[in-house]
């Protein structure tokens, strides 16, 4: 073994051996959490909303430290690669997993040494773990200014790489097609289409329609291009990346509802709703959007509004609905109502059902039925995310065939879980479209600190210029790595909650990675002209919807936490 294969071998170990000990930090809040909020051996969600800060710091941390084992892993992957030299000095990939990983840990010990009382950390804890000399000197080596600067350096020369994907053939074959679509078709229209305010043109339609990508989430017995007896969410991934780097509005989200849909059929639907509805989504006729959200009930879904009353031959769906997104091109809209008028039954009173309308274009629409029924629509100005055009929706005395409750009659009742299982695959590719929006960032990133002047350099010959494009690099390998290990693992039938971990943890950085790329541009960075200006605003919009940060770090990462927390203990 080379002596430098060593040396990268032992600073690999020495990450892990801190990862660990911080990890062993974190079991001891995540108990101190379970002890507090558990009331006769269940979480109590009064008393976890006590402790909603701690919660939430915790969840983020454990979603750090969840996301640096898995780049750490991943670099260990690539050096010991078949065909690889593994003897050869340390990698790009190692170093960026080593910098986040360090930054990780140092944002975890800030956490919980602010308030380690919070925690249940009590001072000899913090001696043995966080404060430990070992994983300190660790930390500072790894982010000791010139071992930064000396990463960005290398980073600037390298259009936006950050080292190997490590994708089978399969999928570098997809991620090669739709990279190609976003560089030729997608990217060429993403400003027009911001800066009207305009629908998504034909051309990204059609030409994705060929390319499968709307049957990317249907079994290929229902006409899809996914096995029948095999999860392939790291396609659905690689798809949503490439394209959320083409832009996230204009493309990267257009799986997203055929998605939620084909789940919530998979889960619920009668043979008869899948024979008839599968193929047609994946052809993408109709298209089709979600309507759960209502003005006053968002996070809250149990206490939703809108109901469905029955008449013969069907259900009347009266009330309103926010925020529908491509509910004026949709043909078919995911509705949730309540279908049960005794608001005490909560979410066991409501069903779901597949509302047909016209497709429209405009920021407005308006369809009356022949029975008197109406449905409108108006679009929500919003400040990023445009091409889909996010509707307030209205029913009126609008008339649902009872073919068209999810599940039939055995449906009523349930459109609360057929809802978290159309879900449950949206949290993934939201992190997949973090990734894709990051990556368009960064290489606009490095690609200005290269050509812009100022003092008579480049920008990234500037100490600082160099340790932003380390950090972003790194953050952005961990983010990509993270959702495709996920992804791997929800292949398994496993990993739901590092889904909602991998979905809060991206979204967050994709914030910060898409405002330090801003920042980097300066004035320019502001101007709408540069595509960087709108990934930022876009950015914003990934924290809040497929589960808003508060709720998903509260009520799902927590929880499941505290219950993993009390598998062990058993
Ligand atoms: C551009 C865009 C597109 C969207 N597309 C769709 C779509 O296609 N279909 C659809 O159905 N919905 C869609 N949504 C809606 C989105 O899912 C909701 O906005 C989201 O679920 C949050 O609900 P809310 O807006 O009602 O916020 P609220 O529930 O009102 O929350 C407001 C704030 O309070 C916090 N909060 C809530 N409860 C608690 C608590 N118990 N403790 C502490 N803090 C709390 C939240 O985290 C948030 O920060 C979209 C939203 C946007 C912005």
């Amino acid at each position: 073994m080379s002596e430098q294969r060593i040396q990268a071998d032992q600073l690999m170990q020495r990450a892990r051996q801190s990862l660990a000990a911080t990890e062993k930090a974190l079991d001891t809040a995540i108990k101190s959490l379970r002890e507090h909020t558990l009331v006769d051996g269940r979480v109590s969600a009064s008393k976890l909303d006590d402790y909603q800060l701690v919660s939430y710091d915790t969840a983020l941390s454990a979603a750090e430290a969840t996301g640096a084992r898995f780049a750490l892993d991943y670099a260990e992957r690539v050096r010991n690669q078949e065909g690889g030299d593994a003897d050869r000095p340390i990698t790009l990939e190692e170093r960026c997993a080593l910098l986040f990983t360090a930054e990780a840990i140092e944002s975890i010990r800030a956490r919980l040494e602010l308030r380690p009382q919070d925690y249940g950390l009590s001072r000899t804890e913090l001696a043995e773990t966080l404060d430990s000399e070992s994983l300190q000197l660790f930390c500072a080596e790894q982010l000791a200014v010139t071992q930064m600067a000396e990463l960005g350096k290398s980073i600037a020369g390298m259009d936006g790489n950050t080292g190997a994907y490590l994708l089978d053939d399969d999928h570098e074959m997809m991620r090669d097609t739709f990279r190609r679509f976003a560089n030729d078709v997608v990217m060429p229209l993403a400003e027009d289409i911001h800066r009207e305010d305009r629908i998504i043109p034909e051309e990204i339609l059609q030409g994705l329609t060929e390319l499968g990508c709307f049957g990317l989430s249907i079994p290929e017995r229902f006409g899809g291009l996914q096995a029948d007896d095999q999860e392939d969410n790291m396609g659905m991934i690689v798809v949503t990346e490439e394209l959320s780097r083409g832009s996230l509005g204009a493309a990267g989200s257009l799986i997203t509802r055929p998605e939620i849909l084909t789940r919530a059929l998979l889960k619920g639907g009668t043979e008869a709703q899948k024979q008839k509805w599968l193929p047609r989504l994946a052809e993408a006729d109709p298209l089709c959007a979600v309507a759960v959200t209502e003005p006053n009930y968002g996070s809250d879904v149990a206490g939703m509004r809108c109901k469905a009353t029955r008449i013969e031959g069907g259900w009347l769906i009266d009330g309103a609905k926010t925020w529908c997104t491509f509910g004026g091109k949709a043909g078919v809209l995911l509705l949730l109502a309540r279908t049960d008028p005794d608001l005490s039954k909560g979410h066991k009173g409501l069903s779901m059902f597949l509302v047909e309308k016209p497709s429209s274009e405009g920021h407005e629409f308006k369809h009356q039925q022949e029975s008197g029924g109406v449905i409108t629509g108006n679009a929500i100005s919003t400040i990023g995310y445009r091409g889909m055009h996010s509707y307030d929706v209205f029913f009126d005395n609008y008339f649902v065939p009872e073919e068209n409750l999810l599940g039939g009659p055995d449906g009523e009742g349930r459109g609360f879980y057929f809802t978290m299982a159309g879900f449950a695959g949206g949290r993934i590719q939201t992190a997949a479209r973090a990734v894709g929006l990051m990556q368009a960032a960064f290489e606009r990133a490095v690609s200005y600190a290269d050509e812009r002047q100022v003092f008579g350099n480049s920008i990234n010959k500037y100490q600082l210029t160099q340790v932003k494009l380390a950090r972003l690099a790194a953050y952005l390998l961990a983010s990509r790595q993270f959702t495709y290990s996920v992804g791997r693992l929800m292949d398994q039938g496993e990993g739901e909650m590092e889904a909602s971990m991998v979905k809060f943890f991206t979204c967050k950085t994709a914030e910060w990675v898409t405002r330090e790329a801003q920042q980097i541009h300066g004035g320019m960075g502001y101007a709408e002209e540069m595509p960087v200006s709108r990934y930022f605003l876009d950015a914003r919009v990934l924290s809040i919807f497929e589960g808003v940060e508060e709720i998903l770090a509260l009520k799902v990462i927590a929880r499941a936490l505290i219950d993993r927390a009390g598998e062990t203990e058993a």
